[in-house]
């Protein structure tokens, strides 16, 4: 059952279209990773489904109600987390905290205090006091402390160090074994690679790619590394086979899934010594996908931050 549903989102600001027919869906008890570079429309999406910025056409519905005309009636079930996150500066983070907990009306006080303490949060300063990483954890505590059925996280977790991270993602981990859903948006694939049950990966206002992991992973591919008792003949005529490196006794290349069977079939013609072969992660897929030209340069070292 989906719990929010966008169709064929469009807004433009002036004459910039920011969103040009965006459909995500999320799940009941589903993470959902919502992927893209810095510009490419996730907030604005994210501000919609909030009901804080008005669409030009297209719906978007939360628990099937209209995100805009029921605004009201959604956020009594949602907790929100934006990537920067602005506090009452003469306000403490624990009165923060209390205030959003109030807000979403149902109180966990046990829940409030575990998650403090996960987090590491001092709730008796200041928020103006509060770096970054602060207050994003002041959000984090709030949202996760209130018992929302979607939780709507817009890259949460920057500020945040390694450690808190852990927590972040653990803390997705538990919700979602209570069967509540969550959108997270982000441009760190390896936070959305270990966390998500489908991503939708978005580009220039448009979702470019949808799917679960597995049914993406195919659009990428294999690295492979062989060494064989012969050196390997005409591999660069086989077909798929990309990006062929030699060193010493070595060969590494990669392998367009699909090609996979007959290329192992080649090589092993020429006897294989050694064989070890790294399966395509999400930064490969959006490395491909954000390659002016298409083609793969690398394993994916790189990456948007
Ligand atoms: P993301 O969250 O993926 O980084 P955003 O949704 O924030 O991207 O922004 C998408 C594009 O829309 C960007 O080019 C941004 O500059 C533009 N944009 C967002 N909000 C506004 C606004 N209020 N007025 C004008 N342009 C905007
Ligand atoms: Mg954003």
């Amino acid at each position: 059952m989906a719990v929010l549903k966008t169709n064929n989102l469009t807004k433009t600001f002036g004459k910039f279209t920011a969103l040009s027919g965006v459909d995500i869906e999320v799940n009941q008890g589903e993470v959902y990773g919502f992927i893209g570079p810095n510009g490419a429309g996730k907030s604005t999406t994210i501000r919609i489904l909030l009901g804080a910025l008005k669409a030009d056409s297209g719906e978007a519905s939360i628990f099937g109600m209209d995100a805009w005309r029921d605004a009201v009636d959604i956020h009594k079930r949602i907790a929100y987390v934006p990537g920067d996150v602005n506090l009452w500066p003469n306000l403490t983070g624990g009165e923060v905290i209390d205030l959003f907990m109030k807000l979403r009306g149902r109180v966990d006080k046990g829940k409030r205090e575990e998650l403090i303490d996960r987090f590491n949060l001092d709730p008796s300063k200041k928020c103006r006091t509060y770096s970054k990483g602060n207050r994003q954890k002041v959000a984090l505590v709030a949202a996760f402390a209130s018992n929302a059925d979607l939780y709507i996280l817009d890259e949460p977790t920057s500020g945040l160090d390694p450690l808190m991270e852990r927590v972040f993602q653990e803390c997705v981990g538990e919700v979602k074994a209570e069967g509540k859903s969550v959108l997270l948006s982000s441009h760190i694939l390896s936070e959305v690679e270990k966390l998500c049950d489908r991503v939708g990966i978005i580009r220039q206002g448009k979702i470019i790619e949808t799917g679960t992991l597995n049914e993406l992973r195919h659009l990428t591919r294999t690295h492979l590394l062989v060494e064989t008792n012969h050196p390997v003949d005409s591999l660069d005529k086989v077909a798929g086979v990309y990006d062929i490196k030699k060193s010493g006794e070595q060969l590494s290349f990669q392998v367009d899934s699909e090609e996979l069977d007959q290329v192992i079939r080649y090589v092993s013609g020429f006897g294989i010594n050694r064989l070890e072969s790294a399966p395509p992660t999400l930064e490969d897929l959006f490395m491909r996908h954000y390659d002016a030209e298409g083609k793969k340069t690398n394993s994916g070292a790189g990456g948007e931050s």
